[in-house]
């Protein structure tokens, strides 16, 4: 499902991963943890195609990301990988709909299909009251379970989240922590969370520690 191949990456002096190698099958939940400044972020990065690697590939559902050129690789991004972030990144402007519907929308499907699609999403994440409320017109738990929804528009193949429940309180965090089981079980979705929560760590069906940019076990 995603195959990462000897993958290095340096900024400067500094070898932030220095020959990474991992599987990860389809349906499974994985988390990676690890000291502040391991490798995680930018390795979760690559795997997402937000940044290149500078040796090694990355395969996702079979598809080489070296292989795309540049539209190829922001189409399949767009279509194939949700991001959630600690921060939700939702748009001020725009209702919770609205917000889950934008990808959809860069996918060029119609209105009515990824109106659809967004409405049973926020349904299945228990926002059925808040579709036409503004990021600032919800609360913290809220914003997230919406940031959720508009990485799962477009059925991606895998969902990267980098320490998405970082900035939440307890129960908000485990009700989101919750929802990623909920979609692994339910859905048969893939995740890997980029997570300081040990606990959350032992529940996932991987955990790859990372130090040094190397992956411990
Ligand atoms: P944390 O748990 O603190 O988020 P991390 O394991 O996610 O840490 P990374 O964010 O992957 O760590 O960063 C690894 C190292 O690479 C750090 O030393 C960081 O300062 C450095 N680094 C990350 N991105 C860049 C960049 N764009 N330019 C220069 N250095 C960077």
């Amino acid at each position: 499902m995603i195959q990462v191949q000897n993958i290095t990456k340096s900024f400067g002096k500094l070898q932030v991963l220095k020959g990474i190698d991992l599987h990860i099958p389809q349906g499974k939940l994985y988390s990676i943890v690890g000291p502040s400044g391991a490798g995680k972020t930018t390795l979760l990065q690559i795997m997402g195609t937000l940044s290149n690697p500078d040796s090694g590939h990355v395969e996702i559902r079979g598809e080489k990301l070296s292989k795309l050129g540049e539209k190829k690789l922001a189409a399949f991004r767009n279509r194939e990988i949700g991001f959630v972030f600690q921060f939700h990144y939702l748009l001020p402007e725009f209702t919770a709909l609205e917000n889950v519907c934008i990808p959809a929308f860069i996918a060029k499907r119609s209105k009515k299909d990824a109106e659809e699609k967004a409405k049973d999403l926020l349904n299945f994440l228990g926002l059925k009251d808040r579709m036409t409320h503004k990021p600032a017109e919800l609360s913290g738990g809220e914003r997230q379970r919406v940031a959720v929804a508009r990485a799962l528009v477009n059925d991606p193949a895998v969902i990267f989240a980098d320490e998405p429940s970082g900035n939440l309180d307890t129960k908000n965090r485990e009700d989101l922590h919750d929802l990623f089981f909920k979609l692994r079980d339910e859905f048969n979705q893939t995740l890997v969370i980029v997570t300081h929560d040990e606990n959350f760590a032992r529940q996932s069906d991987k955990i790859v520690a990372m130090r040094d940019g190397w992956i411990e076990e």
